[in-house]
């Protein structure tokens, strides 16, 4: 079996291949997509056999557009070769790739979180030959503060100003870490807006009844209404950008919001003054450092091949501690054919 990248993240074995997550719109015979974010997806998706989750299926017939129809498989199997998919507990509808065959057991992860988070599965590892891991925090010095204890602090925080009739912004990417907060945090206030894309993807989990999905006003109606003026207890939920964005600045000036920024990048200290928002959160939809190290020693692979991220410094702190790990580059690729 070869596990190399070229042009995609590609797994052959004697008489078969998939590609993972390809970006670009080329054919595969099989192709897997782990979730909907859009460094995972390609704008046009091929006609060909692809297996996801019924979640990304939706999310990626809004997101790409087709050349024709592909046929969607939740599992699949070929010459004894099976493909099964599993909760990576990254964002709604996310799912790593386990392949079993005669050649091995071997696991993708793609974006992977093993917390629990309270309305996704989290990934649970298992034993496998060959694991193939995200990188994003593959960098000692990412550990995130205990989930929970997080959630809750920042829930007082957030109570505090909505007892004082005083709005508070939510900012998180639309998809993922936006359904964390909706999750957390919705119910401290009667009043729910969403901004634009956290409008529009909320809408269409919410079709789906896809837990992490909630009722709410759109910013259009709230702004038609005046109902920002009318009511101060609010939540708006955005994207996450600058607090010096023209919207944000015009959110503070006419109604005293706080802003509070959630991602993981949160750790580093400056990040706050950096988007200059109130308060900074570092929760994440991926595993932190420590986490990684967890999931590599419960898979306890022969091979680690890391990827996304700063793989080859996560690689070499693998072999730190004993793994044989390699980044999965197109060096990997050379080292496989000599
Ligand atoms: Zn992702």
């Amino acid at each position: 079996m070869r596990i190399y990248l070229s042009k995609a993240i590609q797994i052959k074995g004697k008489d078969w291949k998939i590609a993972c997550d390809s970006t670009n719109s080329n054919y595969y015979p099989v192709v897997f997509y782990s979730h909907a974010h859009s460094d995972h997806i390609p704008r046009k998706l091929p006609k060909t056999d692809i297996i996801t989750s019924k979640i990304t299926q939706l999310l990626m017939r809004n997101f790409t557009s087709n050349f024709e129809e592909p046929t969607y498989h939740e599992s699949y199997s070929q010459n004894n070769v099976h493909f099964k998919q599993k909760s990576s507990g990254h964002i709604v509808g996310s799912t790593a790739l386990v392949i079993e065959s005669s050649e091995g057991k071997v696991i993708y992860t793609g974006d992977v979180s093993i917390r629990d988070k309270g309305f996704l599965e989290p990934f649970k590892p298992e034993k496998c030959d060959s694991l193939i891991i995200e990188s994003t925090f593959g960098t000692p010095g990412y550990v995130f503060p205990e989930y929970d204890e997080t959630i809750k602090q920042t829930k007082e925080q957030i109570s505090y100003y909505i007892e004082k009739n005083i709005p508070v912004v939510l900012m998180g990417y639309a998809l993922g870490k936006a359904q964390m907060l909706y999750h957390s945090f919705s119910e401290l206030s009667e009043t729910i807006v969403m901004h634009g894309a956290n409008y529009k993807i909320n809408s269409l989990l919410m079709d789906e009844n896809v837990a992490g999905s909630i009722p709410a006003i759109a910013y259009v109606d709230a702004k038609e209404t005046e109902l920002l003026e009318k009511k101060h207890d609010w939540i708006l939920y955005t994207p996450l950008k600058s607090g010096r964005d023209a919207f944000f600045s015009y959110l503070k000036k006419k109604f005293n919001a706080k802003l509070f920024a959630f991602s993981g990048w949160c750790i580093s200290p400056n990040y706050k003054f950096r988007m200059a928002v109130d308060y900074g959160v570092p929760i994440s939809d991926h595993a932190d450092f420590k986490e990684l190290i967890e999931i590599c020693e419960k898979c306890d692979p022969n091979q680690i091949y890391t990827i996304y991220g700063d793989n080859v410094r996560f690689a070499a702190e693998l072999r730190k501690l004993g793994f044989n790990a390699h980044p999965l580059s197109k060096q990997t690729l050379l080292d496989s054919y000599f």
